[in-house]
């Protein structure tokens, strides 16, 4: 059996045909034009499906059916996207156009859909760094921080619509205002936009860091990995930097851990790209913070990098 995925992104739509393991056999990229009315970005979807199972002469027996990640507020029960935030998508009831556009291009296979960043978790669960697992958290550590559940190989992203907002958790009272609103997320202190906002701060009132260096003298060349960078070359200023953000982000997935108790927690995104340099760092101060200070759970950095969206997508349709 395989299975189809679709990552739509606000940029991007990607379609691929999976394997039983979580393999893409084959992808297909077209730009998603987000300005386009909805209808058309799905008839564009169900073009590309078409195309792959010409291509590879699929009969559709052999298909276990569609799944797409979707950014934004998914309602998967009552089959409607209540909102999209980087592509103009309200109260669309996504299944029932995607049922019957199928029906008329007599491609009748099930269609499933999620949350992006739940199946970006589904995705390493299946074949990314989870794999073997039951029990996931993944955390994203992007310009945002987001993230996705998986419990006893499900998604779990609660009774309401939407999917889990791991960087909505709020880890200082009153703290950094937080680009939802809130005060004091951990989005706020362990996004690479936080670190990024810390790190030109000190930069101005450190003139002879390494940091202003590295940036060519620019604040606005400051990035996460030209502060990573310069903790590497021992500048004190970075050192800090790095020190606290990773003190922020361990109580932030301490926090996790206490609540869920997975198997593992993974970190992806731009910041994942550190490595053991930040997960070894992390566990000393995460194990410090979890209850009776026992850390089972393994932390890891996500292996799949974007894929892990495609391949949780079609996994949907197990
Ligand atoms: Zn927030």
């Amino acid at each position: 059996m395989k299975y189809i995925g679709v990552d739509l992104g606000g940029t991007n739509i990607v379609v691929g045909l999976i394997d039983m393991e979580g393999n893409i056999i084959k992808s297909y990229t077209r730009p998603t034009i987000p300005t386009r009315k909805t209808e058309e970005i799905f008839d564009d979807i169900i073009d590309m499906c078409q195309i792959l199972i010409e291509e590879f002469n699929l009969n559709l027996s052999s298909l276990k059916g569609i799944g797409m990640g979707i950014p934004g507020e998914v309602d998967s029960k009552k089959g409607i996207i209540n909102y999209s935030n980087n592509i103009p998508i309200k109260d669309f009831n996504v299944s029932s156009y995607m049922k019957n556009l199928c029906k008329k291009v007599n491609m009748d296979i099930p269609f499933f859909f999620a949350n992006d960043a739940d199946c970006a978790a589904l995705g390493e669960l299946v074949a990314g760094a989870g794999k073997g697992c039951s029990d996931l958290v993944i955390l994203t550590l992007g310009t945002g921080v987001g993230g996705g559940i998986i419990i006893d190989n499900k998604i779990y992203s609660g009774f309401f619509a939407g999917g889990a907002e791991l960087g909505h958790q709020t880890i200082v009272h009153n703290g950094e205002l937080c680009t939802c609103g809130n005060k004091g997320c951990l989005e706020a202190y362990a996004s690479a936009s936080a670190l990024i906002r810390d790190a030109k701060k000190s930069a101005k009132e450190n003139p002879n860091s390494l940091l202003n260096t590295l940036a060519d003298n620019n604040l606005e060349n400051i990035t996460a990995k030209v502060v990573f960078d310069a903790k590497d070359q021992n500048d004190s200023v970075a050192i800090t930097l790095v020190e606290n953000y990773i003190e922020y982000l361990a109580v932030g997935v301490a926090n996790l851990i206490n609540i869920f108790k997975p198997e593992v927690l993974l970190l992806s995104g731009g910041i994942s790209k550190q490595g053991e340099k930040l997960t070894t760092p992390l566990k000393e101060k995460v194990v410090t913070k979890v209850f009776g200070n026992d850390l089972k759970t393994k932390i890891d950095i996500a292996t799949l990098g974007n894929d892990a969206g495609l391949i949780g997508a079609a996994m949907l349709a197990r």
